[in-house]
């Protein structure tokens, strides 16, 4: 892989923003009028650290990953759409993605103009390199994979996702958004192996914290720095800098949370596989899973008539009646299935 060749001549060449508080860096000052901030209102009235250096020390001993080699944005999506940014030339480049996967990849190839090439699962939903390979092209720059997947739950064969990464000669995406639910080795271990994975971590699900908008991009610092030249100065507000550090310290609460969560996925899943209206229930290594059923459609809005939002997947590749359930709390799982054993298929 050629990085040079692969990123867009114009960020390449580009100056990037200079942020006030760069310039000084490294030495000491109290009196801070440089950056045209009010004085009053302390703690907020300051820009927050742009590069994020205290957060990323304390995730970088979370997730084993150096903090040379992280990105930090405004949820993942910030990290989605900058990678389109970074590497694809409007009407010219395409990437490739897996199908069906996470919407925020083509969405994002939709508002960057560029040509989005899905490439549909096998029937047991997992893919295959050969046919991954085979799709791209020489203007073809990135591609995307999700593992655990979204909306199917399964994570991807680790064989066929490291031959799409040793043979892909431009950037391979493997978003890890629900790594934390499952045994299976992350790929962010391997980042040194592969100067062209970026891997994309979140803390919208396991970490209980969607409403901070924190995502993680893991790869190359070659790449990193591509990030950091082309992301908002300040695109982490200081308010989420915080949470997400006190959401470290109580690091034991959420391992709580994760194994009631995991206790009741294994209780609800058998449960809801046993209902006459399941035809079929897919296998997960996520906080949700996908069911087939008869008529998708009709079973969504008789549970939203009892109060209980599932999300309707009948319109995504290879998903045909499938409703994707996320698992709730015990309470919410006991609603969710004294609903679904008084509908009438
Ligand atoms: C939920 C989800 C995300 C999270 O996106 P954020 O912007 O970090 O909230 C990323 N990728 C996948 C596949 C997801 O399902």
């Amino acid at each position: 892989m050629n990085l040079e060749r692969l990123v867009r001549p114009n960020i390449l060449k580009l100056k990037p923003y200079s942020c006030a508080r760069d310039e000084f860096k490294g030495r000491d000052a109290s009196v801070f009028l440089d950056a045209n901030e009010n004085p009053y209102n302390a703690s907020l009235n300051r820009y927050p650290d742009p590069l994020q250096e205290d957060l990323k020390a304390e995730l970088s001993q979370v997730k084993g990953v150096p903090a040379e080699y992280m990105f930090l944005g405004n949820g993942s999506d910030e990290a989605i759409d900058l990678i389109y940014r970074i590497f694809c030339e409007p009407r010219k480049d395409n990437v490739v993605a897996i199908s069906p996967t996470y919407g925020m990849y083509e969405v994002c190839a939709h508002i960057n103009d560029v040509e989005y090439r899905p490439v549909l699962l096998d029937e047991g939903f997992q893919m295959n390199a050969k046919k991954l390979l085979a799709a791209t092209d020489h203007h073809t720059k990135v591609i995307w994979i999700c593992s655990p997947n979204n909306p199917t739950g399964n994570c991807m064969q680790r064989q066929e996702v490291e031959t799409v990464i040793k043979e892909f000669p431009g950037i391979v995406v493997v978003d890890e958004a629900y790594s934390d639910f499952t045994q299976a080795r992350p790929f962010r271990s391997d980042l040194p192996l592969y100067p062209n994975l970026v891997v994309l971590n979140t803390m919208s699900k396991a970490w209980a914290s969607a409403a901070i908008r924190l995502g993680m991009a893991f790869a190359d610092p070659s790449i990193i720095a591509l990030f950091n030249k082309v992301k908002y100065p300040y695109n982490v507000n200081i308010l989420t800098q915080q949470q997400a550090r006190e959401m470290i310290h109580n690091r034991p609460k959420l391992q709580q949370w994760m194994t009631t969560i995991l206790t009741e996925r294994r209780h609800l899943m058998p449960a809801v596989a046993e209902l006459p209206l399941c035809k079929q229930i897919y296998p997960t290594d996520a906080n949700f899973f996908l069911i087939r059923v008869t008529d998708a459609s009709r079973l969504y809005n008789y549970l939203v008539d009892h109060g209980i939002i599932v999300r309707n997947r009948s319109r995504v590749a290879l998903c045909d009646n499938c409703l994707r359930i996320t698992v709730g709390t015990p309470q919410e799982n006991c609603e969710l299935l004294s609903a679904l054993r008084q509908y009438k298929d």
